[in-house]
């Protein structure tokens, strides 16, 4: 088959670095119909995310979270793992890639039977209670919230990336939160929000593992949050070369050894095809 240069470069480094630590971003899911966060030049695409501060303080946050969750969760229940999810996957099995480390809390990868997979900012198919840490999952929740809230039917919106929605005014006001089954304490999307701190223990795990790998491969993200720049830093300090998918700028640009300025899914499969499997 015949490579675009830059894959034949990539495949070509990959067959030198045959084991990788795989770290993606919200650039994978966007063909799957999730919106990213952020355009080419890392500028915010949409309004300031919910801050896990507010998010604890303020019933009027959590409303507005919660009526504009309610709207966009279908999108990211019902999404289906593209190309690139798939061609990760295939990359899995034929033993290139070690670990996959993501930034998205869509599940996507999972669904396209990745096996080894750290979710660096939680799931959003899962709540979790501040109080007594009962999880709980995400669609009793979106059952609650319809049979409390049904005013919220009828509201348009737009979608956001976090499963997220924009809605207006006054039916916030009404709005009925959902609250923990077990204790009736303050449950949360079982996601990091902005603001808030990923488990250190699973910060750990991912510096152990990519000591374990010959390169990182960052496919689809901008790296703008330091969660998970500091994955590219400490790839960097170790002598393990960063290599990159993506169609903007990254914060890690100077760091990279190797940019593939193409679509992810387009050159994912292009890899997966012209990759032998490792015996
Ligand atoms: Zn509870």
């Amino acid at each position: 088959m015949t490579l675009e240069p830059s894959v034949r470069l990539l495949r070509d480094f990959i067959l030198e670095h045959p084991r990788l630590m795989v770290l993606t971003g919200a650039g994978i899911s966007q063909s799957s119909g999730i919106p990213t966060y952020r355009d080419a030049t890392g500028a915010w695409t949409s309004s300031q995310p919910i801050q896990h501060g507010e998010f604890l303080r303020d019933a009027a946050v959590r409303k507005r979270y919660w009526a504009r969750s309610y709207k966009g969760w279908p999108n990211v229940a019902s999404a289906r793992p593209n190309s690139a999810h798939l061609a990760l996957s295939q990359l899995e099995a034929q033993a290139y890639v070690q670990y996959l480390v993501t930034q998205n809390i869509d599940r996507l990868h999972q669904k396209a039977g990745h096996q080894r997979v750290i979710d660096l900012h939680g799931r959003l198919d899962q709540v979790v209670c501040m109080d007594c840490g009962e999880i709980a999952a995400r669609a009793d929740i979106q059952q609650w919230l319809a049979a409390h809230n049904s005013h919220l039917d009828h509201l348009s919106v737009t979608q956001r990336p976090d499963g997220d929605a924009e809605i207006e005014g006054a039916a916030l006001e009404e709005m009925q939160l959902p609250s923990c089954v077990h204790c009736s304490g303050l449950i949360k999307p079982n996601v990091v929000f902005y603001g808030g701190s990923v488990d250190k223990k699973i910060i750990s795990r991912v510096f152990e593992q990519l000591s374990q790998c010959d390169a990182l491969l960052v496919v689809g993200s901008s790296l703008m949050v330091y969660s998970s720049y500091r994955f590219c830093k400490f790839a960097h300090d170790h002598d393990i070369p960063i290599v990159c998918i993506n169609q903007g700028l990254t914060r890690a640009d100077e760091l990279l050894s190797l940019k593939v300025l193409l679509g992810c899914a387009e050159t994912l499969k292009q890899l997966a095809e012209s990759l032998p499997a490792r015996g």
